[in-house]
């Protein structure tokens, strides 16, 4: 969260019944696309867009890792970066790293960490690149869906998919993928990703919290976020599928 929520709560109001200030249910996801393998020079990419959010995933890898005092002779080394573009968001964000996006390429890349099966790939390196086009809140949750589909993509053994989502607390409601507003005005957000293997949720890879809530909050916003992630899963699932069957169409 950019901004403080104690200073801008009550500024707008984000609940109108039972709907939000952009017509969404409590439970609803923004709209999501997902394609996979849109570039050529990549090992492995995805476009996705989440409500108003744009990113691009590419992973490269896994290679040889340069410079080699970097290597780990026993799994790979895994790199994450996640990068706002200066024109993503309204007024232009300074180009390059600060202390948001090195902590958001941290925690991401502990997250897909849980699953990329590092131990087969001794002294090489999975670089694993997020560019934010375009940001709407949940940022951070777009670029590891995206950077999930851009690993499968790219045919790196994995045990399970990564599929992320974030719930907030607005107008002391939990509101499932805030944008914005919700974001900005709200009281509370929490990324949520989760481990999911064989279609179901196997553990939780990454819970960070902006703001206060009770523990009922936390419980819905658990359940929420479940839900959430689960139907982002299936779209992750059907643009890997989408990929690979053009791929054998082309391949005769
Ligand atoms: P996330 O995008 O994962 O929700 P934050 O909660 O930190 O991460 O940011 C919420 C939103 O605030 C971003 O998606 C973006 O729209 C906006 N934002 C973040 N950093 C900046 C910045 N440096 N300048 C302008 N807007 C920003």
């Amino acid at each position: 969260m950019s901004e403080s929520n104690e200073e801008k709560k009550d500024e707008i109001q984000l609940i109108f019944g039972d709907k939000r200030l952009d017509g969404r249910r409590f439970d609803e996801l923004r709209n999501i696309k997902i394609e996979a393998g849109i570039l050529k020079r990549a090992d492995g990419s995805c476009y996705l867009e989440m409500g108003k959010n744009i990113v691009v995933a590419a992973v490269y890898g896994p290679r040889e890792v340069h410079p080699r005092h970097l290597q780990n002779p026993s799994k790979a080394v895994i790199r994450y970066r996640y990068n706002m573009a200066p024109f993503s968001v309204e007024e232009r964000k300074r180009p390059g790293p600060d202390r948001r996006s090195v902590e958001i390429s941290k925690v991401s890349r502990e997250a897909l960490e849980a699953v990329i099966m590092k131990e087969l790939f001794p002294r090489s390196g999975i670089d694993i690149f997020v560019e934010v086009l375009q940001a709407d809140a949940g940022s951070r949750t777009a670029c590891l869906n995206a950077a999930s589909v851009a690993l499968v993509d790219a045919g790196v053994p994995m045990k399970g998919m990564i599929t992320s989502v974030a719930v907030a607390k607005a107008d002391g409601v939990m509101v499932l993928d805030p944008m914005k507003e919700e974001d900005n005005y709200g009281e509370a957000d929490i990324p949520f990703a989760f481990l999911i293997r064989g279609g179901k949720i196997e553990s939780i890879a990454l819970l960070q919290m902006d703001g206060r809530v009770t523990k009922d909050e936390l419980r819905e916003a658990f359940k929420l976020a479940k839900k959430g992630a689960m139907e982002i899963y299936k779209l992750q699932k059907e643009a890997i599928m989408k990929k690979y069957i053009s791929e054998s169409v082309e391949n005769g």
